[in-house]
């Protein structure tokens, strides 16, 4: 490790940006306090991957761990920051650190505004992945899912979706409607794998027959699509669970129609035709209507970051200067607000916070480090502070009426849940509530007193 005299830093959020940008930090020798809204580091690598990508998740866990367990690296669970939150960045400020990076990702979910959104049988795509991962508030709603389920995205996300509903909810029948062509879907083979033996193969094809005037170079497009759709299906099983998935293109929701009971039922689409603009291609309506059946809509469309944390957005993004002080790769970290036109100097912002929903783990690790170099480059600009200790500014927070969960904590949890997974066989277990979660660490660690 390398040593220097800057000021700590703090770091805020604790999934993979958050994690990856504190290890770079670290290794450069910076103190860094690694706050985090959730009791346990990981974020969407904990609450979003889905939980049958065992090896994937294991070897993320395990790298979290050796970052947590860095000897300049102080963990603070269960400490939502911003003005909404327990502390504020001004409080962070004053307490003593030098900067700090925000990496909270994307916090809310997009919808598009449409009547009907609120009936009953509508979700977002992340009620249901955060079901499925045990995300305390989450793990136990009640999800009443019918059985023709229209899924409106066509990203990876969908297909996790189809994939939970394929082990837990079948017979059902579930079509992905998408706003633009077969050449503009967002998933990939890998994903598709697992739920590529359900594909109703001669829907798609009527699907794309009917696609096919509106697509410029068509002819690449489709043969590319089908590549992606014959090599998933070569690697999958075939679906034995009765649920069939479908595909439909240029189509735009308008309105969800619901019954007297007030459960949606049908789904007005406009019909769609695409326009080419350079290698850009755009959707636009038509004018022409379609009303399909329905009973259960999940919108599998993004989210957007929390506008209340205190930042400025726009686009669903916090705003970053456009003429930053410390660009790397041409890229700016450097947070913004054009209220009062002022750069916030300190306060830097990389991951799903920067850009919402962009990408994977490996991206945002990418991210993150591109955004810790910049902030390293900030802090080289301030007087060298050899006497501020992390521990020292940690001590001058306000302090919360709740626990606070550090890394030591992570450890008993870790253990509790391993011991139940144990005494009941299974190959993992997770609390789902914070309130189960703080009584396992007070067990835990009075069992180890
Ligand atoms: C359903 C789904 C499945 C995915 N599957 C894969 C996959 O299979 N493989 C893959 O590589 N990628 C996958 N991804 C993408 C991957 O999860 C993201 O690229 C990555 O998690 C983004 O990291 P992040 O740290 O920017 O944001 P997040 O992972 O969202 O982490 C944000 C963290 O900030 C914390 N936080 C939020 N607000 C505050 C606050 N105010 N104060 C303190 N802490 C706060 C949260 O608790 C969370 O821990 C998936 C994403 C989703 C949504």
């Amino acid at each position: 490790m390398i040593e220097n005299n800057h000021k700590p830093v703090a770091v805020i959020g604790a999934g993979p940006a958050g994690l990856y940008a504190a290890q770079y930090l670290a290794r450069q020798g910076v103190e860094v306090a690694l706050f985090n809204r959730d009791i346990k580091p990981g974020g969407l690598a904990e609450y979003g991957i889905f939980p049958d990508k065992v090896k994937m998740r294991t070897g993320l866990m395990a790298q979290f761990e050796r970052i947590l367990a860095m000897p300049n690296v102080r963990y603070r669970g269960n400490v939502t920051i911003g003005q909404s939150g327990d502390i504020s960045l001004d409080q962070l400020r004053q307490a003593g650190f030098g900067a700090m990076m925000v990496t909270t990702g994307a916090q809310q979910n997009n919808w598009l505004g449409l009547p009907g959104e609120d009936l009953q049988g509508v979700y977002h795509a992340n009620d249901i992945v955060f079901h499925y991962n045990r995300l305390p508030a989450y793990a136990d709603q009640q999800l009443d899912f019918g059985r023709q389920v229209a899924v409106i995205g066509v990203g990876n996300v969908m297909l996790d979706v189809v994939n939970y509903l394929k082990g837990h909810h079948t017979p059902c029948t579930v079509t992905a409607y998408a706003r633009r062509g077969p050449g503009e879907v967002k998933f990939d083979q890998q994903t598709l794998e697992p739920v590529a033996g359900c594909l109703d193969l001669e829907a798609i094809g009527e699907a794309v027959k009917e696609a096919y005037p509106s697509m410029a170079s068509a002819g690449d497009a489709v043969r590319k699509f089908y590549a992606l759709l014959v090599g998933a299906r070569e690697k999958s099983a075939e679906c034995d669970t009765g649920l069939t998935f479908r595909m439909r293109f240029l189509m735009s929701p308008l309105r969800l129609i619901g019954d007297e009971s007030g459960r949606v039922k049908a789904i007005q689409f406009e019909i769609n035709h695409l326009v080419h603009e350079g290698e850009a291609v755009f959707s636009r309506g038509t004018g022409r209507l379609e009303t399909v059946a329905a009973d259960t809509v999940i919108f599998s469309i993004g989210s957007r970051v929390n506008p209340d944390f205190g930042l400025p957005v726009a686009q669903g993004n916090y705003v970053t200067t456009p003429e930053p002080h410390f660009p790397i790769d041409g890229i700016s970290y450097e947070v913004y607000n054009p209220d009062l036109c002022a750069r916030c100097e300190d306060i830097f912002v990389s991951g799903w916070a920067r850009l919402a929903s962009e990408g994977i783990v490996g991206l945002a690790r990418k991210d993150a480090e591109r955004g810790a170099r910049a902030l390293l480059g900030y802090l080289d600009t301030l007087q060298p502070d050899a006497t501020t200790s992390i521990d020292a500014v940690l001590t001058r927070l306000p302090r919360l009426d709740k626990k606070v969960v550090d890394f030591a904590d992570l450890t008993v949890l870790s253990e509790e849940e391993g011991r139940i997974a144990a005494q009941q066989g299974l190959p993992a277990f997770k609390f789902s509530s914070n309130a189960d979660m703080l009584d396992a660490i007070e067990r835990g660690l009075a069992r180890k007193l």
